[in-house]
């Protein structure tokens, strides 16, 4: 219930009046947000962010390595190619490190400087900038926006919105297309989409990602950050009182208000605010920074941007808005002292622990066999007695080629009972190539105990850049 309204008084000899009950929705509807357009370092450096992330991502896929796709994760044939790494999922542990590695970059960027992930380089926030220009080159600046959202429906409302909605939809189309192509060969993939040849999984991937792309970036935007992130609720445990924020200085700003260009803000008792609301309207969640810090505050920095134009056009100097600390607010700390907080402990604390685990990465990545070796006992054949009395066991091997070139490797038993391949001992493995291979292992009867024996696969590369041990266990029936 809302606040009521004061109840009437009630007159002698009448019954009392029924009470006033008013619903509440649990959700508040969004004001739509048209974010203004705005020049300065800041957005600059967005625009630089955008242009990378997507250089990257939409052309990554199109470079090739050895004849083939330079990354490709090829779930089909479960390999990973990452130009000359071929990655396996027993090299699982190597992307797990660098997830890892991701999160605490992250706890480190932020301890330093919020959310600069959020402001620059999540993808919500570079496609809802993409769509965002894409609205404004079709309707129009913020005020252009607004009046034809309000405007009555007509044939040029209805021609714009078309233009607008479908390029978005190719964008999104092309980003679908751009994703799947990490996973399916993209210079097959788009030719196979385009003559209805490509499977139905990887269709259904093109269509849900381009419409997860269409609805986040055009529909949903900052609805995403405010609502469904769970990073912009929990990025406040990494925030103290030196890890630089953008802040509006209220000492230096209030008490705001309005006045003429030029006019003596101490004579006239005011801040340095005009109270123009320029840092609210260019805001891509349409937050106020003077309410200080807010969850909502996604860090791009476009309302200092905003703010220093204004403080330019009324010769005040810039820093109204700008990144800083709480600690440097208060006045505790002046500039220089504030950058030297930066390498503060916990700073250091996150620092440390990232460079001990890339260089664990980088060291085991180095040192990694690219050949790998499952040994598999074959389960319809535990023990039997061969042709000559020999005791027999069958195992199945995976070999595993992660190089780029051809392996001629030879396979070796060995182990306290004396045992012998008597199948093929020797493969050729062709570039990148995975097979598995039967192989027969022989035993003089009574050369061992009967039970479980542990013995050793030894595997060599004839040209001798590797050897491989697998153990493995023989049985010697009762
Ligand atoms: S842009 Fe600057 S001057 Fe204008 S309202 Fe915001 S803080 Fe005040
Ligand atoms: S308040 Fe400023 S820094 Fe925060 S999201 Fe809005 S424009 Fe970006």
């Amino acid at each position: 219930m809302k606040n009521q309204p004061a109840k009437p008084s009630q007159a002698p000899g009448t019954s009392p009046p029924a009470a006033v009950v008013e619903w509440v929705p649990l959700f508040e509807a969004q004001k739509r947000i048209y974010p203004k357009t705005t020049t300065g370092t800041y957005t600059s450096t967005r625009w630089l962010f955008v242009w990378l992330t997507q250089l990257l991502y939409y052309g990554l896929p199109w470079l090739e390595w050895s004849g083939r796709q330079a990354v490709l994760f090829d779930l089909g044939a479960r390999r990973f190619y990452t130009f000359g790494f071929v990655l396996y999922p027993q090299d699982f542990i190597y992307l797990t490190g660098l997830l890892v590695a991701s999160a605490l970059l992250l706890f480190f960027i932020t301890a330093i400087a919020g959310r600069l992930w959020c402001g620059y380089t999540c993808p919500q926030t570079v496609y809802s900038s993409i769509f965002m220009y894409i609205e404004r080159k079709v309707e129009g600046d913020r005020n252009k926006r607004i009046r034809l959202d309000n405007a009555p429906t007509d044939v040029s409302k209805i021609s714009r919105k078309a233009l607008k909605h479908a390029l978005w939809l190719l964008f999104s189309i092309w980003t679908g297309i751009t994703f799947v192509g990490y996973f399916y060969e993209i210079r097959k993939l788009v030719p196979d989409l385009f003559t209805n040849h490509v499977a139905g999984w990887s269709l259904f991937w093109v269509v849900f990602y381009s419409f997860a792309t269409y609805g986040n970036a055009g529909f949903l935007r900052e609805q995403v950050c405010k609502y469904m992130c769970p990073y912009a609720r929990f990025q406040s445990a990494m925030f103290d009182k030196d890890t630089l924020i953008v802040s509006y200085d209220a000492v230096r700003g209030e008490p705001r208000g309005g006045r003429s260009k030029g006019a003596d803000a101490k004579s006239n008792a005011l801040g340095s605010c005009i109270d123009c609301s320029v840092c609210m309207q260019v805001c891509p969640t349409g937050i106020d920074i003077r309410n200080g810090l807010q969850y909502e505050c996604i860090g791009c920095g476009v309302c200092v941007d905003a703010c220093n134009s204004v403080m330019d056009k009324m010769e005040y100097p810039r820093g109204l808005i700008r990144y800083t600390t709480e600690n440097a607010l208060k006045g505790k700390f002046n500039q220089k002292e504030l950058i030297a907080r930066i390498l503060r402990p916990r700073v250091l604390i996150y620092a440390s622990i990232l460079g001990s685990l890339l260089v664990v990465l980088g060291v085991s990545l180095s040192l990694r066999t690219p050949f790998k070796v499952d040994v598999v006992r074959d389960r319809a054949v535990i023990s039997r007695i061969a042709q000559g009395g020999l005791i027999e066991n069958v195992f199945r091997l995976q070999l595993m080629n992660a190089t780029e070139q051809t392996k001629k490797i030879s396979i070796s038993a060995s182990g306290p009972p004396a045992l012998r391949i008597a199948s093929a001992t020797q493969e050729t493995l062709l570039p990148t190539e995975s097979k598995w291979m039967v192989v027969s292992v022989h035993a003089e009867p009574g050369s061992a105990p009967a039970g479980a024996h542990k013995f050793m696969f030894q595997i060599d590369d004839t040209e001798g850049a590797f050897k491989l041990s697998e153990s493995a266990v023989f049985i010697f029936p009762r």
